[in-house]
């Protein structure tokens, strides 16, 4: 293998526990950190669940707050941040996935509260410093040191109840963050060993878990590809599929993991001339020989809609996307061409093959 020099490699602080039945680590873990009252987050959802870890840390816990939303409106980190200071809390704990990691950073980006994350999903939020939030329709992404959890919980028994279509769904929606950092222009070997691990150990146990989501071995392979995959979103800059994904996401609000995996083989088919060492370690972590149709292929594997058209995307609203997709743009190995990008959305938004 010949090494691509130079590179900057520069790991985030994070302590990260992981294992089978770890919650039950959770109260030592508070007092690792010096943290006395913390409030327990989640969505409406798995406010039961929370109810009990919060009742399980007796006086640990000063409460919950479970009205975390998905993609964190900031009505609702203001809600809870009265709420929290109210009750003179010193640390958050966000029980759940994405949604609720949001509001745990967004109150960390606000307060410094310490955070401890439980995630119950594959998005690998809980290992970045990206914050996204929405006020008045409008989504602003920031990157910032200060909303890295402190620590992280992995219990793969805390992913069992995760549904096997958002399991599916979700756990692409990771691979598209490692694919991507196999040919990101900050990449690095340490990264690109994790990124190929990541894509691995998901796509070698989401087919298991979509017809068994009670298995405990494959849920943990996918739990652990799932921290990989956040590990690199946390470390490398993103390139066309995750400009594409926030602007189809943010025009016609689409579903957020159900969207990743539907776009993510027609990503990768426009990069595969322009990244070929990246396109040889996706196809080798999945078993098959070309990246972008072995993703599509995985897809059809796990029941994954694959026609933008069918996740409510308008006919009308392909060439809106062209023109909003080489606006801005990220840094990408293949230039943005709006042509061959218009092609590129319309064979996503009809479900058909890579290309
Ligand atoms: P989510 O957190 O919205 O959860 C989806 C649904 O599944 C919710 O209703 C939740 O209550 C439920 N759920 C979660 N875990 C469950 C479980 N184990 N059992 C049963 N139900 C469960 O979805 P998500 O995909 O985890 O996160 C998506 C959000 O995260 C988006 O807003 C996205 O922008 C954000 N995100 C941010 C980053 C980042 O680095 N900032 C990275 C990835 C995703």
């Amino acid at each position: 293998m010949k090494l691509s020099v130079p590179f900057t490699y520069n790991p985030l602080p994070a302590r990260v526990v992981f294992g089978v039945g770890t919650r039950e680590q959770l109260a030592a873990e508070l007092q690792h950190l010096g943290l006395k009252r913390v409030v327990v987050l989640s969505t409406p959802p798995q406010a039961a669940d929370a109810e009990k870890i919060a009742a399980e840390l007796g006086e640990l816990a000063a409460g919950t707050y479970t009205n975390a939303t998905m993609h964190t409106p900031v009505e609702v980190t203001e809600d809870a941040l009265k709420f929290i200071q109210s009750l003179r809390a010193d640390g958050v704990v966000a029980f759940g996935g994405g949604s609720t990691t949001g509001l745990g950073k967004a109150i960390a980006l606000r307060t410094d509260l310490p955070q401890v994350v439980l995630p119950t999903t594959y998005a690998g939020s809980e290992m970045t410093p990206i914050l996204g939030e929405t006020q008045g329709g409008q989504k602003t992404t920031q990157n910032s040191l200060k909303v890295l959890p402190e620590t992280v919980i992995y219990d793969v028994n805390l992913t069992l109840s995760l549904p096997p279509g958002i399991s599916a769904s979700s756990g692409m929606n990771a691979i598209a963050h490692a694919a991507e950092a196999l040919y990101a222009t900050d990449g690095n070997p340490i990264v690109s060993l994790m990124a190929e691990e990541a894509i691995h150990a998901l796509s070698q146990s989401l087919p298991i878990i979509v017809h068994d989501p009670h298995n405990l071995e494959a849920r943990t392979q996918a739990l652990y590809g799932a921290w990989l995959a956040g590990s690199v979103l946390g470390s490398v800059g993103m390139a066309l599929h995750h400009k594409l994904a926030h602007v189809l996401g943010g025009t016609f609000n689409l579903p957020h993991a159900e969207l990743h995996a539907a776009l993510l083989p027609h990503s990768i088919a426009y990069n595969a001339s322009a990244a070929p060492e990246a396109m040889r370690r996706i196809a080798r972590a999945l078993g098959t020989t070309d990246a972008a149709q072995g993703l599509y292929e995985l897809n059809q594997k796990l029941g994954i809609e694959p026609a933008l058209s069918a996740l409510g995307m308008p006919e009308a609203g392909i060439d809106q996307a062209a023109d909003q997709a080489v606006q801005k743009p990220y840094p990408n190995p293949r230039p943005l061409d709006r042509e061959s990008l218009r092609e590129l959305i319309a064979r996503a938004w009809a479900g058909q093959a890579p290309q």
